[in-house]
């Protein structure tokens, strides 16, 4: 039997699971140089976040799009391996869940802690549904494995669930120090900010003491102007996180800060199917995105039957989907989005939830989370939230849209 140990996990991570392509949910109908009155639209493709990214840039003079596009692949590479990637060993989020403690400083890796503090208020907001501490069951059901699964033993995934309690995260402010695994803190050495005590952060007390080294605490590198960082500590050191929700949706959000920097005003960020507009086409219409049909995506490697689009402008536009990663035993499919709630697939319903915000972190997380809280209450939540829209499709067809979602 499989056992939730660290070290099994992070090896499992490190040499048993080949990354492979998740199929596009959404595509964009190009409707090519139509869309540049001056200059052709100028794209570039790579391979990150276990998906193809295509970004295109429109209405730029060819040679400074081209570096633009170089600069967002890097900012691709970096957000997927340095930070978020669950299957690259040396990026941040594979060190603390293999050593349960993380140093962050505000001036290297600012994003790490944002993308995680983000994804605890999400999931606040959406009751759980979106959790960030899902690691362990995605490394016992396997979804990325080749061949992926088989369906863990009920035992397992009742174990993995022990280990998804984002309270025993404990995120420190102060604490320009990394400790190793095996100084990890017992209760009653430190004191701790809770990660759901976001308010503690913001005060000027410090937060962080070794009750016997209180000197180390307060041991601001003058060097560093000051910025003494975050120590993220995993107290459940059973806990694996698991940002695969939202992670491609954040990274699409900082390559638009970019574009939106350097002065393109037209551009299509596309990140595995989390689609990410900036401005409109060059002549002011409206960007046609398609979203794909399930009945393609079962087909997958066949012809793409684009069935619904949409027309908008500077949005994310997300889906998720059911089919975009999964297995089947004994004629039963089984997805990669889970329940948190029961350690399994989710069994909403639903097939598809497509979620247009924004920003697309959100919108990712949202999507995610709307996929395990079925139509009803995913309906309820995306119409709690102002200038959020969803469409959901159901297994039989059923499709149902907010208030203000974009008529086709
Ligand atoms: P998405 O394609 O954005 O719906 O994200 C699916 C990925 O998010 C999975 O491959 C897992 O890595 C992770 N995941 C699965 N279930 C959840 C969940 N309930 N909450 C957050 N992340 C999840
Ligand atoms: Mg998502």
């Amino acid at each position: 039997m499989k056992m939730l140990n660290k070290k099994c996990i992070n090896s499992a991570f490190r040499f048993a699971v080949k990354p492979c392509c998740t199929l596009l949910s959404l595509l964009l109908l190009l409707t090519g140089c139509a869309a540049g009155r001056d200059t052709a639209p100028v794209s570039r493709t790579g391979l990150y976040f276990d998906t193809a990214v295509e970004i295109t840039i429109y209405g730029m003079e060819e040679a400074r799009a081209n570096e633009l596009l170089s600069e967002c692949m890097d900012l691709a590479a970096h957000y997927d391996r340095d930070l978020f990637s669950a299957y690259v060993p040396t990026s941040l989020l594979s060190s603390l869940n293999r050593d349960c403690v993380l140093s962050v400083t505000h001036a290297s890796d600012p994003d790490f802690l944002r993308l995680l503090e983000m994804s605890l208020d999400l999931e606040r907001e959406t009751d759980g549904a979106f959790s960030p501490c899902l690691g362990g069951l995605s490394m016992i059901w396997n979804f990325t494995g080749d061949p992926p699964g088989p369906v863990p033993p009920a035992d397992e995934i009742r174990q993995a669930l022990t280990h998804t309690d984002s309270s025993t995260i404990r995120i420190a402010e102060g604490a320009g120090q990394l400790l190793s695994f095996d100084a990890l803190p017992e209760a009653g050495d430190f004191t701790f900010m809770t990660a759901d005590d976001p308010g503690a952060a913001a005060g000027s007390d410090p937060v962080f003491t070794a009750a016997d080294d209180p000197g180390a605490a307060a041991g601001s590198d003058p060097a560093a102007g000051g910025d003494d960082g975050f120590l993220i500590t995993l107290t459940d050191v059973g806990l694996m996180l698991d940002l695969g929700g939202i992670a491609k949706g954040f990274a699409a959000d900082r390559i638009k800060d970019r574009l939106l920097e350097a002065g393109v005003t037209s551009a299509i960020i596309n990140l595995g199917g989390n689609v990410l507009l900036v401005g409109s086409k060059p002549d002011g219409s409206d960007f046609r995105v398609g979203i794909r049909d399930l009945e393609s995506a079962a087909d997958a490697g066949g012809t793409e039957h684009i069935t619904r689009t949409v027309t908008l402008s500077d949005r994310s536009v997300v889906t998720s989907g059911t089919y975009e990663r999964y297995f089947e035993e004994d004629g039963v499919r089984y997805h990669h989005i889970l329940d948190p709630a029961t350690g399994y697939p989710a069994d909403s319903g639903l097939v598809s939830v497509t979620i247009i915000s924004a920003d697309s972190a959100t919108g990712d997380a949202l999507a995610t989370a709307c996929l395990v809280l079925g139509q009803q209450k995913g309906q309820a939540l995306i119409e709690r939230l102002p200038g959020t829209e969803a469409l959901f499709i159901a297994a039989d067809g059923t499709e149902t849209r907010t208030a203000g979602f974009p008529a086709e």
